[in-house]
């Protein structure tokens, strides 16, 4: 019988594979001493982590269709019934008072007891049971390190399949480009996730928040995915397979008809000229830029050179990889971001390596680190100034709260630019320096930072997220992600009528940028420049190109005025059937 799972698009599309079940990569387990008066606290720890453990199961067995097969809820409660064992619930006690050592390490050792002895059993089902027991412990132990999953051994096997994770972390979302994957489903992470824009970035089909998506798909059992309608089927009937066999066809028949805008201008109906960028994450996302005839590229984000890796990459490096960018673009602009590490993005090559695996989105993230650590952001400072030398190139600087901030990465500019020139190496003495508006503060304070900066560029992932209090990468609160909150739209554009006012040029490069839907709006609002996945630049193309901006005022006006995103809607609706 066919199972339908449902999760967020991140990547629009229809494949049908078999699933590949990829598990958590495994955890490192501490091991501490523990003073005597601390013995009781580190028990009632372990035994507070045993009742949440419970308590995510029971969710799981409670939210099991009713037409599921018996086995899965039997799966599940015997994963229960190992929590409510004594070799779970007293054991490892009993090790943490006598060797007084911290819980997760008086689980491994009784973990490892119990694994060799049934390693050690000639019967091959009672053999399997050690998965389980390995599970229910991994369950434990990454509720006592409070540890978010990653897939650190991502394997060679992957080719033509659809993944099926917990999570990905973007360092193997980025790993994972070379294995040919036909979808991913993951049941973590949110649409705007640093992951989701990654996967976009691999050009197919995508699902997260596919809740329990691992519990209820078998390896290399036949599944769908449609990501146009959020859904995954799971062992569909002859029927369904030809149903949407003929979908992927009429898809790629939508998609050739696109291609026929490539070469045709960006201008509305009215004749507005509209410059459409393409968003670039990885050197291999060049040759899409070409594909789709981009203007040039609004957002160059240059993680990737810092991560999957121990040594920081060193100026020269980060030169030739930008001037590799610049070069391939002949002439168009090129913005460069600085880096923007933190949050979701881990890299291990700095003193505050520790702190930024633990950073949250409010955290030492982007910037702030930057300005912390001049040996991290000087090199790139000047490998950017290098390549300036050859061609269009900007400089955009990521997450600005402040005006300071901005003044003294722009003093780190010019400091930059005394030691080329002491060095005798060229770079553009005029490199435009814009500022990313991506919280509320910038967006507030949009008319100030105008005065002191060359470019705006409205990062909508993060203005989002720091406007409504969401963690773009935690689905339990994606529900709340709304770009038509009126406080959201109303910040877009304060920045922009800013921007205006104080005659610098103003871009949106969020994912709200690359959505169809949104364009009419952010046209009425008096944007000209969007930065996009190239994957929908021509569908925004398309949209730009059957809308007349002189419709748009009246109506752009009522929007802004809504005071629900409700309402927001319903106007949005009737301006896309202007
Ligand atoms: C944004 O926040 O909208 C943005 C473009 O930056 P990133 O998604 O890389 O945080
Ligand atoms: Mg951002």
């Amino acid at each position: 019988m066919t199972l339908a799972l449902y999760g967020t698009s991140v990547s629009k599309g229809i494949a049908i594979g078999t699933a590949h079940i990829l598990e958590s990569s495994e955890l490192e387990i501490p091991q501490r001493t523990i003073p005597d008066y601390l013995v009781q606290a580190e028990i009632s720890r372990y035994q507070f982590a045993l009742q949440v453990a419970a308590q995510q199961l029971k969710i799981i067995r409670d939210h099991i269709p009713k037409h599921t097969p018996e086995d899965i809820a039997l799966f599940i409660d015997t994963h229960l019934l190992m929590l409510d064992d004594p070799m779970l619930q007293e054991r490892p006690l009993g090790i943490i008072k006598e060797k007084k050592c911290n819980a997760e390490h008086a689980l491994q050792t009784q973990c490892d007891s119990i694994v060799s002895v049934f390693n050690e059993m000639d019967d091959p089902y009672l053999r399997t049971r050690k998965d389980d027991i390995e599970h229910v412990v991994n369950r434990i132990q990454r509720i006592l390190l409070n540890q978010p999953s990653e897939h650190t051994n991502v394997v060679d096997r992957l080719k033509g399949q659809i993944i099926i994770t917990d999570d990905l972390s973007p360092a193997d979302t980025i790993l994972m480009q070379h294995h040919d994957v036909v979808a991913i489903v993951s049941e973590q992470g949110g649409p705007t996730s640093h992951t989701a824009i990654l996967a976009r970035s691999l050009n197919i089909p995508a699902i997260v928040g596919a809740k329990h998506a691992r519990q209820y798909v078998k390896d290399g059992e036949c599944i769908i995915i449609d990501s146009l309608a959020n859904v995954i089927l799971v062992d569909p009937g002859k029927q369904i397979r030809e149903h949407y066999l003929a979908l992927q066809k009429q898809l790629k028949r939508k998609r050739t008809d696109l291609q026929a805008l490539k070469l045709k201008p960006a201008n509305t109906l009215d004749n507005k000229k509209i410059t459409l960028c393409a968003n670039i994450e990885l050197p291999e996302d060049l040759s899409s830029v070409k594909s789709v005839a981009a203007s040039g590229i609004g957002l160059f984000r240059t993680e990737f050179l810092f991560m999957n890796r121990t040594e920081l990459p060193d100026e020269d490096e980060q030169y030739q990889a930008y001037l590799n960018v610049v070069k391939s673009l002949k002439g168009l602009p090129v913005t460069i971001r600085t880096l923007d590490i933190g949050a979701d993005k881990h890299f291990a090559g700095t003193v505050y390596k520790e702190h930024i695996e633990k950073c949250s989105a409010l955290g030492l993230r982007a910037i702030r680190l930057c300005l912390r650590d001049p040996a991290l952001f000087k090199p790139q400072l000047l490998a950017i100034l290098r390549a300036s030398a050859h061609g269009p190139v900007k400089l955009m600087i990521p997450m600005i709260s402040n005006l300071q901030e901005l003044l003294q990465v722009q003093a780190l500019i010019e400091e930059s630019k005394q030691e080329l020139k002491k060095r005798k190496i060229k770079y553009n003495n005029r490199l435009p320096v814009g500022c990313m508006i991506e919280t509320p503060a910038a967006a507030m304070l949009a008319s100030t930072l105008a005065v002191h900066t060359d470019f705006f560029s409205i990062g909508t992932n993060d203005l989002i997220q720091y406007t409504l209090a969401i963690d773009r990468i935690d689905n339990e609160v994606s529900y709340l992600y709304d770009p038509l909150h009126p406080a959201v739209l109303n910040l877009i554009q304060n920045t922009i009528k800013a921007a205006i006012k104080a005659n610098i040029p103003v871009a949106l490069c969020g994912e709200m940028a690359g959505e169809p839907i949104y364009t009419r709006l952010l046209l009425g609002m008096g944007l000209c420049e969007f930065s996009m996945h190239t994957s929908t630049l021509l569908e925004v193309k398309q949209a730009v190109k059957l809308t007349d901006t002189k419709k748009l005022a009246g109506i752009t006006k009522k929007i802004l005025k809504c005071p629900t995103s409700h309402e927001v809607s319903r106007y949005l609706e009737k301006m896309n059937n202007l």
